[in-house]
C-alpha cells in the first residue's frame, strides 16, 4: 500500500548487471515494498530478487558492531557456527579497536615481509567510489597492485578478448538495441534466469520480429521465444563458431567493405579456418553441418545483428577463445557500431563494470590504463602523489596460490566471499586459514569471514549513497534509504579509516567526493558529474557533452586501438582441461538460480527468496535421474576428484543428458568445492563451467 509509506527514496537494485531502478517505500525506517522506475534499463520492470529481495539488511544475523577473533578460536568454518551468535568466536570490539587491530597486522606484515605480502579483494556489489578507494588503498597504502575482484570469476576473459581486439572491455551497445536487431545471438547465457529483465527486452524483440538465435548446451526458458535453438556439446564453442566463420568466409558472406575500412588481420583469420569446416567441426560441437551453416548464414546476412554472451562462454579454460571468436564473427559481418548490431557480454553483479572501470584490477589503473605503463603511472602518481609500483598485481586464485606458497600473508576482504566463490574450495579455505592476518569488511559473518581476525560491519546497498555502472554502460545512482543498524558504518568511511592508519591523509566527506576524484582520472567519466547523475538518475559513458545523452552504441567510426581498427584473433579449439572419463562420466556445470544471487549472502537472508528457493538442488536430465534410480527431491551425492557434496536432485528437461547443473549460493552443499581451478591463460579465469564429476544415490 504506497498510501502507508511516509516516504520514498530512488535508487537502484543492487542485485544483477541489469541495473533496474526501484523506488523504496518506506516506514519508519523498514522498507515497506519496492517498485519498478521507468529507468532506460527496466522500464518500471522488476525481477523477483529487485522486487521481493529487499529485507537482508535488517536480517537477525546482520552485523551491528566490529568483532576481534577470540584467543584459541580456530579459524574456519565451524559447523557449530551461528552467525547469528557471533559472540562465541569473536568478541565485541569498539570502532577505535578493530580499526587499529585491524590496520595494524597489515602495515606490521607489510613492514616485516614488504607491499607485495598483502593483497586486498575489493567488490562488484559495493559502489564505484567504493572501488575506487579500495584499489587506491591497495595501490598507495599497501604498495602493490595485488587487488582483484569477483569480475575474474565472471568476465575476465571476455574482457581480455575484448580489449585485444577492438580495445575495449566494455559492451559496444546497449541490449535495449535488440529492439533494432533483425538477429540477435545469445550464447552461453540465461537472461531468464541470470538477467531476467533483459530478458523481457529480448522476449520484446523477438515479437516484433527480431530472430533469437540460441547457442547453448542447456535449454532455457527464451527457447519459447527463439527462432533457433542449437544445443551444442559442453566446452565445444570454439568450434561451432569458427565452423560459422568458415561458413561466412567459403560462402562470401562478409562484409568487405567494413573488413577493409575497420578491421586488420582477416587474411589469417581466413587462411586459419579454412579446415574448419561445418562437417569437419560437427563431430566436435555435436551440431549438424546444415544446422551451423543455418545460423551462420542467419547472422551474416542480417542487416543488423547483436551477439549476447555470458558466463558460459567465459568461464572456460578457453573463455577469451570463446569471446575471440564471437568478435571476430561480429567482425567479419560488419556487426558493429550501428543501431541494432554489437557485442555484449551480459555483465554479472550490478556493479562488476563499475568496478572494474575504477580500478579493481590488478594489471590495470582504473579505465584498463596498464600499470606496466610508465605514463599511466606518472599521471595517477601525480594525481595522489605516492610512487605507484610497476608490476601487475596477483589475480583472485593467484592470490590463493601465493598464500599457499607463503608470500602473500595478510589480506583485506571488502564484500566478497571467496571461501564460497573460488574454485577447489578446500583449497581456498585452507589459504585463507593460512593467512597470518584477515580483515573482513560485510554485512554478515559470511563463510569467508569465518576465517578473519577482524570483522568490520559495512553498509548495505539500501542504506549508502553512491554511483553504480550497469550492464549497459550507464552510470546510476543509489540512494541511502535506510539508516545504518547499531555500529555499521558507510564502506567508504572504513576504508578511509585503514587508509588513514597506513599513513594516507584521506579526508573525504562524502562518496561525491571520491566520485569528482575519479573523474580526475577516468576518461570515461568526462561530462558526468555527481550533480547530473542526481538529476537525470543515469547516464551512458562516453559522454560527449555536458547537456548531451551518452552514447548507445559505440565505435561506429573508429575503435580505440593504436590504429583505430579492431583486430582479428583467431583460434584453435582445445577440449576442457578436465575431460569427463570412465571413473568421472558426468559434466558438472555451476551457476546461478533466479531466486539467489551468487554466494547467497544476502539473498539467502531475504525473506521471500529464501521460501522460494531454501535448499540447494541440483538440475538434472529426466533420463539421468531415472537412470539413476532417483526420484525428484532424492538426495544425490556429486563427487569429484577435489570433493563431494550431497542435495536434493530435480528433474530439468532442459539439461542435456550427461550433465549436472548446481547453483553456487548453498554453503551446505557448495558447488565450489568441486570446481575446477584451472585458469584460461589470458583472463585467468576458472573453469566453473565443466568439471568431470560422478553422480551417486546418497
Ligand atoms: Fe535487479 Fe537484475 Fe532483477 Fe533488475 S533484473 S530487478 S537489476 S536482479
Amino acid at each position: 500500500d504506497s498510501a502507508a509509506a511516509d516516504r520514498r527514496v530512488d535508487s537502484v537494485c543492487p542485485y544483477c548487471g541489469v541495473g533496474c531502478q526501484l523506488t523504496y517505500h518506506i516506514k519508519d525506517d523498514e522498507i515497506l515494498f519496492v517498485e519498478g522506475r521507468d529507468g532506460p534499463s527496466n522500464a518500471n520492470r522488476l525481477c523477483v530478487k529487485g522486487r521481493f529481495g529487499y529485507d537482508y539488511p535488517r536480517h537477525p544475523s546482520r552485523l551491528t558492531t566490529p568483532l576481534i577473533r577470540k584467543p584459541r578460536i580456530a579459524k574456519g568454518i565451524d559447523p557449530a557456527f551461528d552467525p547469528a551468535n557471533p559472540l562465541t568466536h569473536f568478541r565485541e570490539a569498539s570502532w577505535d579497536e578493530a580499526l587499529d587491530v585491524a590496520a595494524r597486522g597489515l602495515v606490521d606484515l607489510k613492514a616485516a615481509h614488504g607491499p607485495a605480502a598483502l593483497a586486498g579483494f575489493g567488490s562488484a556489489k559495493c559502489s564505484n567510489e567504493e572501488a575506487w578507494l579500495f584499489q587506491k588503498l591497495v595501490r598507495t597504502g599497501f604498495g602493490s597492485n595485488h587487488v582483484d575482484h569477483c569480475t575474474r570469476l565472471c568476465h575476465a576473459s571476455s574482457v581480455a578478448a575484448l580489449m585485444e581486439c577492438i580495445g575495449s572491455g566494455a559492451v559496444t551497445a546497449s541490449f535495449m538495441q535488440a529492439s533494432e536487431a533483425d538477429v540477435v545471438i545469445l550464447t552461453g547465457c540465461n537472461p531468464a534466469v541470470n538477467h531476467p529483465v533483459a530478458a523481457t527486452f529480448f522476449k520484446q524483440a523477438a515479437k516484433r520480429g527480431t530472430k533469437i538465435l540460441i547457442l547453448d548446451p542447456r535449454g532455457q526458458a527464451l527457447d519459447a521465444y527463439a527462432h533457433r535453438s542449437v544445443r551444442f556439446s559442453p566446452g565445444a564453442d570454439v568450434a561451432l563458431f569458427n565452423a560459422m566463420l568458415n561458413v561466412i568466409i567459403t560462402e562470401g558472406l562478409y562484409d568487405e567493405a567494413y573488413i577493409a575500412q575497420h578491421t586488420e588481420g582477416f587474411e589469417a583469420l581466413e587462411a586459419h579456418v579454412v579446415d574448419m569446416t561445418p562437417e569437419a567441426m560437427s563431430g566436435l560441437c555435436g551440431v549438424e553441418p546444415e544446422t551451423i551453416r543455418e545460423v551462420a548464414r542467419l547472422y551474416a546476412t542480417a542487416e543488423r545483428a547483436m551477439i549476447f554472451w555470458g558466463m558460459g562462454i567465459s568461464q572456460h579454460t578457453h573463455g577469451t577463445d570463446n569471446a575471440r571468436c564471437l568478435i571476430s564473427l561480429a567482425l567479419a559481418c560488419g556487426q558493429t557500431g550501428r543501431p541494432g548490431t554489437g557485442l555484449h557480454p551480459l555483465r554479472g553483479q550490478n556493479n562488476v563494470q563499475g568496478a572494474s572501470d575504477a580500478g579493481l584490477i590488478p594489471m590495470v589503473m582504473p579505465d584498463y590504463q596498464p600499470v606496466s605503463d610508465a605514463q599511466v603511472r606518472a599521471a595517477f602518481e601525480e594525481l595522489w602523489n605516492t610512487p605507484l609500483d610497476p608490476e601487475p598485481g596477483l589475480t583472485v586464485v593467484e592470490i590463493m596460490d601465493a598464500i599457499h606458497a607463503g608470500t602473500i600473508k595478510g589480506m583485506y576482504i571488502q564484500g566478497e566471499n571467496p571461501a564460497m566463490s573460488d574454485p577447489d574450495l578446500e583449497h581456498a579455505r585452507q589459504a585463507l586459514g593460512e593467512l597470518e592476518h584477515l580483515v573482513v569488511q560485510d554485512l554478515f559473518v559470511t563463510e569467508t569471514a569465518q576465517f578473519a581476525d577482524v570483522i568490520l560491519p559495512a553498509s548495505a546497498w539500501p542504506e549508502k549513497d553512491g554511483s553504480v555502472t550497469n550492464t549497459n554502460r550507464q552510470v546510476q545512482l543509489g540512494r541511502a534509504a535506510l539508516p545504518l543498524p547499531g555500529q555499521a558504518k558507510p564502506d567508504w568511511w572504513i576504508i578511509q579509516e585503514i587508509a588513514k592508519r597506513f599513513g594516507l591523509g584521506w579526508d573525504y566527506q562524502h562518496p561525491r567526493d571520491v566520485f569528482a576524484e575519479m573523474k580526475r582520472g577516468m576518461p570515461s567519466l568526462d561530462h558526468i558529474s555527481w550533480e547530473r547523475l542526481e538529476r537525470e538518475q543515469s547516464v551512458t559513458y562516453p559522454c560527449p557533452a555536458e547537456d548531451a545523452p551518452g552514447a548507445d552504441v559505440v565505435f561506429s567510426d573508429a575503435f580505440p586501438t593504436a590504429s583505430g581498427r579492431a583486430k582479428f584473433s583467431p583460434t584453435r579449439p582445445l577440449p576442457p582441461d578436465e575431460p569427463v572419463d570412465d571413473a568421472f562420466p558426468t559434466v558438472l556445470t555451476t551457476g546461478r538460480q533466479l531466486e539467489h544471487w551468487h554466494t547467497g549472502s544476502m539473498t539467502r537472508r531475504a525473506t521471500v527468496l529464501d521460501d522460494l528457493e531454501p535448499e540447494a538442488v541440483a538440475s538434472l536430465a529426466p533420463g539421468e535421474l531415472a537412470r539413476l534410480g532417483l526420484a525428484p527431491g532424492d538426495a544425490l551425492t556429486i563427487t569429484t576428484r577435489r570433493g563431494a557434496i550431497t542435495l536434493r536432485a530435480r528433474i530439468d528437461p532442459a539439461m542435456p543428458e550427461g550433465m549436472v547443473f548446481v547453483p553456487f549460493c548453498y554453503g551446505e552443499a557448495a558447488a565450489n568445492l568441486l570446481t575446477n581451478p584451472a585458469l584460461d591463460p589470458y583472463g585467468k579465469i576458472p573453469e566453473f563451467k565443466y568439471a568431470a564429476c560422478r553422480l551417486s544415490p546418497a
